[in-house]
């Protein structure tokens, strides 16, 4: 059974604009995929579908078993990633990331030691005691992460999170990224309109042009055979 499942998904805005053409997917359990394509694609209103922030105008959203077209976000258990991670500027580092944890009365003890093992993953350990404001934009993209990862998700959904870093810095997040997904295990899509960045995270592409799903497959498939 796959961990999430698109069967014929069709999005048209309240003005009439198609922006997501009948796209089937199907994306296993522990799979990192990577949705490219240019700016306006219909990358972003696929995975708020995914999420449930945006209505389907047809087709089947299937989380594991679940058929979630009517579900609110809040029932999906989803974790997404924005493109602009917002934090609480007068919460600590260690508070930004629990905040969804305390949103459900998670115990004390349980919160420090979910922080405690999100930070280590992010490399933010030092840095739990300070404030948002006095961070580099790496360090908020990673607290970022850390509010998204803190609490086990079915799967993680990603925006863009790191169009707002430098070119060097993104390598590097990459690079982190990756191997934190391995090591969760959790299913992940992740939104791109970076080649570089589709080619060398995750394990399968799926290609989106003017809404319409053209192309899936692994980067080998995808770019290197003729
Ligand atoms: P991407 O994430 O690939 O850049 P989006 O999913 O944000 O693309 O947008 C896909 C298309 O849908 C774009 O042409 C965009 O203008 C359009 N669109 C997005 N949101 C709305 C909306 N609320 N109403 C009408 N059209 C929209
Ligand atoms: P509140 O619970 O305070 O109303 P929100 O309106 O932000 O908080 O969200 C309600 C619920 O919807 C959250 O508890 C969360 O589970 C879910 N949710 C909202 N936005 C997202 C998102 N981007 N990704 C995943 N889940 C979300």
């Amino acid at each position: 059974m796959a961990a999430i499942s698109m069967r014929n998904i069709v999005k048209r805005y309240s003005d009439g604009y198609q922006a997501v053409d009948n796209v089937s997917l199907d994306i296993a359990d522990g799979e990192f995929v990577i949705l490219v394509g240019p700016s306006g694609c219909g990358k972003s209103t696929l995975l708020r579908m995914i999420v449930g922030l945006e209505d389907i105008t047809s087709g089947d959203m299937m989380i594991g078993d679940v058929r979630v077209n009517q579900k609110a976000p809040r029932d999906r258990n989803l974790s997404m990633v924005f493109q602009n991670y917002a934090l609480y500027p007068h919460l600590t580092v260690f508070e930004n990331i629990a905040f969804p944890l305390r949103l459900r009365n998670t115990p004390d003890a349980e919160v420090r030691e979910r922080v405690r093992t999100a930070a280590e993953l992010l490399q933010l350990t030092e840095h739990l005691d300070r404030k948002p404001a006095h961070l580099s934009g790496g360090q908020r993209q990673r607290v970022a992460m850390g509010r998204a990862i803190v609490r086990k998700a079915d799967a993680f959904l990603f925006d863009e999170p790191l169009s707002n870093l430098d070119a060097k810095l993104r390598g590097q997040m990459r690079t982190e990224i990756a191997r934190m997904q391995k090591r969760l295990g959790t299913t992940t899509v992740y939104v791109t309109h970076d080649q570089t960045e589709a080619m060398t995270l995750g394990d399968r592409i799926a290609v989106l042009r003017r809404g319409v799903l053209q192309q899936v497959g692994t980067a080998r498939q995808l770019y290197e055979e003729p």
